[in-house]
């Protein structure tokens, strides 16, 4: 075997090929193997190998006590045999031959995984068959050549261990959203780091737009790119969750786009196959899902999903008598009184009214549409809505108790019932800056807070319901180029925020905004006028003390 490694470093033609002859001399075997013809040529290049071998003279010093250092390692002759564009490491670390994933390199010239790099293992086999030479320990993040074995140490490598495993200093993290730098993947194409696309392998545009919102919310991604937050966590889904945000955000990818196919994986299993790559999914299910798993699996260390999404709704119940008993029943009958509860939301459901029955000579191309107002009206507190259990009849009333600092709202818009979904296709209008929800809280008489809050990302169904019928897209903002993307798969694509309000929303995350400062004179009395002001005037808090 030393003799086949001996005859493919001269082929490279690298001065420094005789660098690895070196090593083989005190080998008889492969000393002989090299025979006479071809020493001239090795004595050339000789030369300029012991050039190299000679020169890092200081580390000389070390070598008393730390084993000699192995001038391989600095000088391998095969660095320019990688092939950075077909580096893909967004797929499952599994051997490609035993499909184990133990002790896993990735072959850098043709990308494939193999196990091992010791004698007769899968990455030495393959190194010596297909005569590639450069490996990447996968969990490691070492570079080793083989089969030589030897540990290669260069910076011109550091590009694609970040591709591996992108890592963000707080400070980095502190300006993503300021940052306007657009980035280049190998190919040359531009993107916007954290507005990527996102493959859809067979059928996941379903988790692809759950990512794409997820990654504007700031301090959510943030728990998420800072590893050190998630440090001793082993869940397989907290971490390959964490390390595609951590892709999806990192400003030096190969390509202009990821595959989720890791954190896929890990989704089908920890939901016990609830949700498929191969099977379309609702988004709204796999994000309420997502965000309980998260937090139960987090709750050890941190609250992050809560901190940033929990909010309370006030729940006021009243059960109903029974139509022919209305008359028997007392006033006071304790059965039918009002009892207060509340509830803890993380994603808050709003209902479309019906869509007009058409038949009536009408234009059936109409698209029914509804103010957002309207669906927020269900938490002020004094409509009634009226639930049915099998036996009973319910009325509720509803208000906001505490909102988050990101809230997520569903437009419940799709009915299932055991043999097809319906949709509903009304369309919803809302302001996509300055949505105040004040007047939906149960807050104290002197709170001046507005609860004022920007569409951040919004989730849209388009074509028919049903799994595998209609497709799944997310409109994102981004703060820092200040701009709206739509994402759809691989797709990025500007748009106007105009367009946004067009579509049948289906989820929507809001960011709330700083509260106004209050100021030593305060005017309690303003803040509600403010309510009323103009959506899109800036110094709100001026504006509304005139
Ligand atoms: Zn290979």
């Amino acid at each position: 075997m030393d003799a086949a490694q001996t005859t493919k470093r001269k082929r490279s033609g690298s001065p420094l090929a005789a660098e690895g002859k070196k090593q083989h001399a005190a080998d008889p075997a492969a000393a002989g193997a090299t025979g006479g013809e071809d020493a001239n040529a090795e004595g050339s290049a000789d030369a300029g190998g012991a050039e190299a071998i000679e020169e890092p003279l200081p580390l000389k010093k070390k070598m008393g006590r730390k084993a000699k250092r192995d001038e391989r390692s600095y000088n391998c002759p095969y660095l320019d045999t990688i092939k950075r564009h077909v580096l893909d490491f967004d797929f499952e670390k599994l051997c490609s031959v035993t499909m184990s994933n133990q002790n896993v390199y990735a072959c850098l010239v043709c990308g494939k995984y193999f196990q091992g790099r010791g004698l007769d293992t899968q990455a030495n086999t393959h190194s010596l068959m297909c005569d590639h030479h450069v490996f990447l320990n996968l969990e490691t993040l070492k570079f080793y050549c083989l089969p030589d074995n030897y540990e290669i140490i260069d910076t011109s490598l550091e590009d694609i261990t970040y591709y591996l495993q992108p890592s963000f200093s707080k400070e980095i993290v502190a300006s993503i959203d300021k940052g306007t730098s657009i980035s280049r993947a190998l190919d040359g194409t531009a993107y916007i780091p954290g507005v990527v696309g996102v493959n859809n392998i067979k059928a996941n545009d379903y988790v692809n737009v759950v990512l794409q919102i997820l990654c504007r919310v700031t301090p959510f991604r943030n728990f998420f790119l800072d590893e050190r937050n998630v440090s001793g966590v082993k869940d397989p889904l907290v971490l390959s969750f964490g390390e595609l945000i951590r892709k999806l955000c990192s400003p030096r990818n190969f390509k202009n786009h990821v595959s989720p196919h890791e954190f896929l994986q890990a989704v089908t299993n920890a939901s016990k196959r609830r949700f498929k790559i191969i099977e379309q999914s609702d988004p709204l299910d796999l994000l309420s899902w997502l965000l309980d798993t998260l937090h139960r699996k987090l709750k050890k260390k941190k609250r992050v999903v809560h901190d940033t999404f929990k909010g309370t709704v006030k729940i006021s119940k009243r059960k109903l008598p029974p139509t022919d008993q209305k008359d028997l029943v007392a006033d006071d009958d304790p059965e039918y009184q009002e009892q207060e509860s509340e509830s803890q939301f993380l994603i808050l459901p709003l209902d479309v009214p019906p869509p007009p029955l058409f038949g009536d000579g009408l234009d059936h191309n109409i698209i029914p549409q509804v103010p957002l107002f309207e669906l927020l009206n269900k938490f002020d507190g004094v409509n009634e809505k009226e639930y049915k259990t099998h036996k009973d009849l319910f009325v509720k009333k509803f208000r906001l108790k505490s909102l988050p600092d990101y809230l997520i709202v569903h437009v419940s818009r799709f009915t299932k019932n055991n043999f097809y979904t319906e949709k509903n296709p009304t369309i919803v209008n809302f302001p996509i800056k300055n949505l105040i929800l004040r007047d939906y809280l149960e807050l104290a008489d002197d709170d001046p807070s507005l609860f004022r809050y920007d569409l951040v990302a919004n989730v849209v169904h388009e074509g028919k319901p049903g799994a595998g019928e209609g497709n799944y897209f997310a409109q994102v903002y981004h703060k820092g180029v200040n701009k709206w993307f739509q994402t759809q798969d691989l797709h990025v694509d500007e748009i106007l925020p105009e367009t946004i309000t067009l579509a049948t929303s289906y989820i929507q995350v809001w960011e709330r905004q700083p509260e106004p400062e209050v100021t030593d004179a305060p005017a309690p009395e303003t803040a509600p006028a403010a309510a009323d002001a103009p959506m899109d005037a800036t110094p709100a808090p001026v504006a509304a003390a005139e």
